[in-house]
């Protein structure tokens, strides 16, 4: 039997996952760092169903993703959540791949992203699965390293 897994979380309850871990402080804009509340949402991306936002102070766009490492991906809101999961715990890109439908190539790329920002955070010490580490390894994931924009 396969779950299809992507289907057990919910969009909303995803999206709030993301903002705790990667905006701590908030959705905001990325130019003129207005809050999320003072743009209006004008669109939905296709694949990711993303809300596109437009800033009322700059007219900026952005979303969910934007200055972090999923941003040039398809990839849904609960695929980042299970994604994230899976590579904490320490799941194959091969195993993660399959099951949230990815392609084995995006799974290895984001991963060697995302453990790049982790170990830049804490570069002597070995990935931990302690709560604060991780949570601090997601922080830092969410930050597109500066250069890579
Ligand atoms: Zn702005």
């Amino acid at each position: 039997m396969e779950f299809a897994i992507t289907e057990l979380l919910d969009y909303e309850s995803s999206v709030a996952w993301i903002i705790e871990h990667f905006h701590p402080a908030g959705l905001k804009c990325p130019l003129c760092g207005k809050p999320q509340e003072q743009a209006r949402e004008f669109r939905r991306t296709k694949r990711s169903q993303l809300r596109v936002y437009r800033c009322r102070g700059c007219h900026m766009t952005y979303n969910l993703y934007s200055g972090n490492v999923f941003q040039q991906t398809h990839l849904t809101p609960m695929q980042v959540v299970l994604l994230m999961r899976g590579i904490c715990k320490g799941e194959s890109s091969k195993v993660l791949a399959k099951e949230l439908e990815l392609n084995y190539g995006t799974v290895l790329t984001l991963r060697h992203e995302i453990q790049l920002n982790a170990e830049h955070a804490q570069p002597s010490a070995p990935l931990s699965d302690t709560h604060t580490e991780t949570d601090e390894m997601f922080q830092n994931a969410g930050e597109k390293r500066r250069g890579t924009l």
